[in-house]
């Protein structure tokens, strides 16, 4: 048997490997990141960097980012005679780490994988995970989540018992953040996860590209925000636009380690009788006000996490950092601030998730691990006045019930509506997330405020939201499950 940890990650794959006490990594094209991207063109399917490289000639037949969609039946990609859901992507992602480790191991084993996802994905999600995973020939012995793989890659070898771990992942295209207990025997409890699913390391991007198209406007007056103020074919805007975005990326990482760097595109579009040629030098200083809002949006979802769930920085034992975004620096400096502690980041960050993952996978250990999971947001219904009641509020370890008691909100009322909501905002409900409701026919005829109506709310361990309401009096009940997912 053969053992694998496989970091299915947003942007980028990673796959790794314990040997004889080291890591290893898989390599793809002698890279031992593989972008999480697709392109099906002519019948063929290209993964990775070539994917990534086609896209801009042939945009339609791309598709990334697909696992921000993994587990929903809705969400699916026409691309010529074919239809594509995140399982199918995942799947073909899958399949091209399996081929590549086959040739690694040089061997006909079975190889055994534990998969990471995200903290949020609910089981349905990892359970679409995990059928890409045997979809493309893996026997899957776990789905582990993200943070508490990086906290294992760091915490394996000096683990003390009871130690609460926070850890920060930053990558390309979501921000979770989230506080572990590690006690002995291997559990993990999750006591609080947090963040934001739309803002990652392309929004940094997009930061530097706008300095870009500023310096361009400063230059010659030719206006790149739109195709069309730049009065370029639609061909030529969208290969200048994606050059820029590359630069921009590639300016990004560098800005981590250097404080400044030179840019320069030759023949970037035509212009006048010829081409422009582009030629910038960025600071490290003028990225940060550019990127200012990300930067603050970043710092107080740090902050704020905690606080939200009645935590303190005190209780904090070591802060992890994860990702590839998370090597710019003004992070490891607001966390040094505010835990008052330097972050674990001498691991390369980009990897973290992998090696933990490659530990569990080792099939020469046989210690196995819990984790105690947590609703991420609360759950509750709408009531009068456009607010929102929680019931179940976030941070309770689930499976969990809970039950309260409403009323109607107008004399001889005999319908109500029972409407399910997520978030934390009690006073608007529209700044909450609908999943769905019912009406109870039938509710106990008398003046407004008599009727008692129980609503029950029960979480169980597959994430699924068993929701009952029933008037006391008359008997009369509705029920709905809902699937839940938190990451919206
Ligand atoms: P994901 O978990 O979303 O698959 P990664 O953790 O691999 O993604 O992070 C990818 C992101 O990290 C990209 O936006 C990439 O530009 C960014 N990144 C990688 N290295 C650096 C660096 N040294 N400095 C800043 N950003 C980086
Ligand atoms: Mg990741």
């Amino acid at each position: 048997m053969n053992y694998l940890g496989i970091d299915l990650g947003t942007t980028n794959s990673v796959a790794c490997t314990v040997k004889n006490g080291k890591y290893a990594y898989i390599n793809f094209r002698n890279k031992e990141l593989l972008p999480s991207a697709m392109l099906y063109k002519d019948g063929k399917i290209s993964i990775g960097s070539i994917a990534k490289r086609k896209a801009t000639i042939y945009p339609t037949n791309y598709i990334s980012s697909s696992k921000t969609y993994m587990g929903s039946n809705e969400k699916k990609w026409q691309i010529e005679d074919r239809t594509f859901t995140p399982t199918d992507v995942a799947t073909e992602i899958l399949h091209v780490i399996h081929d590549e480790a086959v040739n690694f191991f040089g061997n006909n084993d079975e190889i055994e994988t534990v998969i990471t996802t995200p903290a949020y994905f609910s089981s349905s999600q990892n359970a679409a995970t995990a059928e890409a995973g045997k979809r493309a020939g893996f026997k899957v012995k776990q789905i582990l989540a993200e943070p508490v793989a990086a906290a294992i890659a760091y915490a394996f070898d000096d683990l003390k018992t009871n130690e609460k771990i926070y850890v920060v992942d930053l990558g390309g295209g979501t921000f979770d953040v989230t506080l572990l207990e590690v006690s002995s025997n291997n559990e993990y409890r999750t006591l609080m996860k947090d963040g934001d699913n739309h803002l990652g390391g392309d929004d940094f991007d997009i930061a530097i590209y706008e300095l870009m198209l500023s310096h361009i406007r400063q230059d010659i007056g030719v206006d790149l925000s739109t195709e069309e103020s730049s009065e370029l074919t639609p061909e030529a805007y969208s290969r200048a636009r994606q050059k820029l975005l590359q630069e921009a990326e590639r300016v990004k990482c560098v800005l981590s380690d250097a404080e400044e760097d030179d840019v320069s595109i030759m023949n970037l579009f035509p212009y006048r009788d010829g081409n422009y040629d582009f030629d910038m030098t960025l600071t490290r200083a003028a990225f940060m006000q550019a990127a200012s809002k990300l930067v603050r949006h970043v710092e107080n979802t740090i902050r704020d996490s905690l606080h939200n769930v009645g935590r303190s920085v005190d209780e904090v034992n070591r802060v992890i950092l994860v990702g590839g975004s998370a090597n710019m620096p003004f992070i490891r400096e607001y966390v040094e601030e505010f835990f008052h502690k330097k972050p674990y980041s001498d691991k390369d960050l980009s990897k973290l998730v992998a090696m933990g993952a490659a530990l569990r996978a080792d099939g020469t250990r046989g210690d196995t691990i819990t984790l105690h999971d947590i609703i991420a947001h609360s759950l509750g219904i709408e009531i009068v006045g456009d607010r929102f009641s929680p019931i179940l509020i976030r941070g309770r370890e689930y499976p969990c019930e809970e039950m309260k008691i409403y009323t109607t909100s107008h004399d001889y009322q005999e319908v109500v509506s029972i409407d399910v909501y997520e978030g934390e905002d009690e006073n608007q409900i529209k700044n909450n997330y609908y999943y769905g409701g019912f009406q109870v026919d039938g509710i106990e005829k008398a003046l407004e405020g008599i009727p008692k109506i129980e609503v029950t709310f029960s979480f169980d361990e597959s994430c699924i939201l068993h929701v009952k309401a029933k008037d006391r009096k008359t008997g009369v009940s509705g029920a709905k499950d809902l699937a839940i997912h938190f990451g919206h």
